[in-house]
């Protein structure tokens, strides 16, 4: 970066360099100090802005130190109500006769708090969930006590499954039962007919529609889930043969997680339509169409379709949904279903923030050592090399690139084979970093930058080591290669100078963060601001309340973090609704099957010997015992 540019440098280049207001969907922003903060806006309509700083500041004082979940309460509201604001408002608009309900995916994001918030904010719009499992219903049911919300059941479905949603149905409690695979209708007959409950059974068909984006293996004739046509047939007439087609009221499908383009998701409600028709033809009650997830969040802001982002807005997917099933239905004079999705990600995924503090830097540029003068008796091939470095000139940036390299590697195969010292080494490893920093800067300038020399600056940035672990916290970085906004949620005055790579602090070479939101395209280093010796650096990951929490493991026993929740108020002012401690070393432990307490008896009988053998002492037994404890209780992950 230029001199000039670093002395200039505003809030607004960061907004721009971070991207912060296209993927901040309004909520989030930063302040004239340069923080970044988080909007949210008021009953009567008026807008607050609260910095991130203040609330880690804040829940650090408390005890909830770095590595922070930051959950807030506020925006998983404001996403459950623009979702049912923008189905209403295009239900109205298009003069739709039906109304939307929909129902939150608990695999989403399963935690306790965020449920229950989900249950609440939701309960004005009946918002529903849907449960995948048993034990997901489970949860479903101990959240839910509005009977016009729906919870829908997918997934395998044994017995007990069956039979614990049939009794909640006779709670009031309004279940449907999506058939997955053919097997599954005999068992829901077999169950509601022992029980005499009429069941509310759902089909799930595979769509022919391809889509795009990560998950495409999810449609198609290979997909895992749903019934083929003819699975579909056999089913209807096995229902017919039981005197149960008023049970199957509802058609789903899902066609994968984060559709980037919304050609895609009105195919697949033309196609469904289609099922939807003639399953009323054939005579099945029907009544709801569930058209699943897939409701993308545009995650590096660039309102495209590509596999991070999304090409629609939620008003055009709401519009397009509508606007598609009455150009299919009308036309065959079916009426209009209730409108169902199961929108997970672009529900959750902006209400949480994973804050995290960087603990050191490792820059490759030569390291300052005492004699580091190359002299006449040096070995000739250290003598090449300080020439090479010395005629670098704007003219010659590949060749004495490769020149450097050349001499740099020939010393190092000396060093192999005894014929150079350590010292003269570490001497031609500082001249060659110190030539290539030299070859970087004068690239900026260049007009043309030569092939060999493109990947230079990332094989010379920094790593920025951060205290979190990439495995229990961001998994989706590490497993599918997603991209998630970051960027510093301080100093956004002043010019990040540093160009850097993020490494987590599992020993694992795979905890890292080495793809970035770029103002154009994906970058594969990020700007950040030079460490300062009092103050903690601390960076943003935004954008990861889906998905991240349950998927994340225990890689090096490093365990889940602290977890805040926030509540702002009308006013502008903060609570921290709720707070919970990460794991202590001790419940990482214990979930790998050790007993912290036979760990402590053996470790003081090992002390105990020790003072026995007059190793240490008995005072000096009790500071260790101490220590040992102490680190025991402790936060799984580096502490002040
Ligand atoms: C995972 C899943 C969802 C959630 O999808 P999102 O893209 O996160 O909205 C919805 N329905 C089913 C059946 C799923 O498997």
């Amino acid at each position: 970066m230029k001199q000039q540019q670093v002395q200039d440098w505003t809030c607004e280049d960061s907004a721009e360099l971070y991207g912060i207001r296209n993927w901040g969907a309004g909520y989030f922003d930063l302040n004239d100090t340069g923080e970044i903060t988080v909007r949210v806006e008021n009953s009567a309509g008026e807008s607050h802005s609260v910095s991130l700083m203040d609330i880690a500041r804040g829940a650090t004082e408390r005890g909830l130190g770095l590595p922070l979940l930051l959950r807030i309460e506020n925006l998983l509201d404001a996403q459950i109500a623009r979702i049912n604001q923008s189905f209403a408002r295009a239900i109205e608009d298009c003069g739709y006769g039906n109304v939307f309900r929909g129902v939150f995916p608990i695999k989403v994001n399963q935690q306790c708090q965020v449920i229950e918030e989900i249950a609440s904010a939701g309960r004005r719009f009946n918002h529903g969930l849907e449960a995948g499992s048993k034990a997901e219903l489970i949860a479903a049911l101990s959240v839910l006590d509005n009977t016009e919300s729906l919870i829908v059941c997918n997934g395998y479905k044994d017995e007990e499954f069956i039979n614990l949603g049939l009794q909640a149905q006779r709670l009031g409690m309004q279940i449907f039962f999506v058939v997955e695979t053919p097997s599954e209708v005999e068992t829901i007959i077999r169950c509601a007919e022992r029980e005499q409950v009429r069941p509310n059974i759902g089909a799930r068909v595979k769509l022919a529609s391809k889509v795009g984006g990560y998950w495409n293996a999810t449609s198609g004739d290979r997909s895992i889930f749903g019934l083929g046509s003819n699975d579909l047939i056999a089913m209807v007439d096995q229902l017919r043969h039981h005197d149960m087609l008023d049970c199957l009221k509802l058609l789903h499908y899902h066609l994968g997680s984060q559709v980037p383009n919304i050609r895609d998701i009105r195919t697949g409600v033309l196609e469904a339509c289609r099922y939807y028709a003639d399953l009323v033809e054939e005579g099945a009650a029907m009544g709801y169409l569930d058209l699943g997830g897939g409701l993308a969040v545009d995650y590096d802001g660039s309102k495209t379709n590509y596999t991070h982002s999304k090409n629609y807005s939620l008003d055009e997917y709401c519009v397009d949904v509508v606007e598609a099933i009455m150009g299919t239905l009308d036309s065959e004079g079916v009426a209009h279903p209730v409108i169902i999705t199961e929108s997970g990600r672009a529900t959750v995924a902006y209400s949480s923030v994973l804050l995290f503090d960087i603990l050191d830097t490792t820059r490759f540029e030569p390291v300052e050592l005492e004699h580091t003068k190359i002299a006449e008796g040096d070995h000739q091939m250290l003598l090449n090399l300080q020439d090479a470095v010395n005629s670098i000139s704007a003219k010659n940036l590949q060749e004495s690139y490769n020149d450097a390299l050349y001499y740099r590697d020939e010393v190092r195969s000396l060093y192999l084979h005894g014929q150079v010292s350590l010292r003269e080494r570490a001497n031609a490893e500082n001249l060659f970093l110190q030539g290539a920093q030299q070859i970087r800067k004068l690239l900026d300038e260049a007009e043309e930058v030569p092939v060999d020399l493109q990947a230079l600056p990332e094989v010379l940035s920094d790593i920025y080591y951060a205290n979190m672990s990439v495995f229990q916290s961001l998994p989706d970085i590490w497993a599918i290669d997603q991209v998630f906004p970051l960027a510093p949620i301080h100093r956004l005055d002043e010019a990040p100078t540093r160009s850097a790579i993020i490494a987590d602090i599992t020993c694992d070479c795979d905890g890292k963060i080495d793809r970035f939101i770029g103002r154009q395209e994906e970058q594969k280093t990020l700007l950040l601001h030079d460490l300062k010796d009092e103050e903690d650096y601390i960076l943003g990951t935004f954008l990861v309340g889906a998905y991240q929490e349950t998927l994340g493991d225990l890689h090096n026993l490093f365990g889940d973090t602290n977890v805040v929740s926030v509540r702002i108020h009308d006013d502008g002012s903060f609570d921290y609704s709720r707070e919970i401690h990460g794991d202590s070393i001790s419940d990482v432990l214990s979930y790998v099957e050790y007993r912290p307490q036979e760990l402590f008896e053996r470790f003081r009988k090992l002390a105990e010997r020790a003072v026995k053998e007059g190793r240490i002492t008995a005072q000096q037994r009790k500071q260790i015992l101490h220590t040992y404890t102490a680190s025991m209780s402790g936060y799984t992950y580096f502490e002040k």
